[in-house]
């Protein structure tokens, strides 16, 4: 589904998203980098530069935005039950982590934003969901 390059680039965002230590990619240099978070405010997908301290090579890292198919209900439960057993849940279509928001909303029940940073897909659920009510 997924060229190698595709598969490579994806690697180094989920690195970028999860604060791990990205190294630069350059033969020979393989120096840290530091990596700056340039995400717009309204963006659905996140975009990171990441700089060599070494040899300060510039590496843009982004998600690649994709909304079809959108996440079906099945697979938006099964995102809030792993959330609810805390484990860290995933996007079905590219594995990466579940990012949850929780949204103000005072007059009503709590409501949780689901992103994928890497695709940009995103629901909404009233929380808890109707499934864990007893
Ligand atoms: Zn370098
Ligand atoms: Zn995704």
């Amino acid at each position: 589904m997924k060229s190698d390059q595709e598969r490579e680039a994806h690697k180094r965002f989920l690195k970028a998203l999860q604060h791990e230590h990205l190294t630069c990619t350059k033969p020979g240099c393989g120096g840290a980098m530091e990596v700056v978070d340039h995400t717009l405010h309204s963006a659905r997908i996140k975009t990171y530069e990441a700089a060599c301290e070494q040899c300060h090579t510039v590496e843009h890292i982004t998600g690649k935005e994709t909304h079809q198919p959108a996440w079906d209900v099945a697979s938006i439960t099964l995102m809030a039950e792993s959330h609810l057993l805390h484990d860290q849940p995933t996007c079905p279509f590219d594995e990466t982590p579940i990012t949850f928001v929780s949204l103000h909303n005072p007059r009503r029940r709590a409501r949780y934003r689901l992103l994928c940073y890497y695709c940009g897909r995103h629901a909404e659920m009233n929380w808890p969901p109707p499934e864990a009510k007893r």
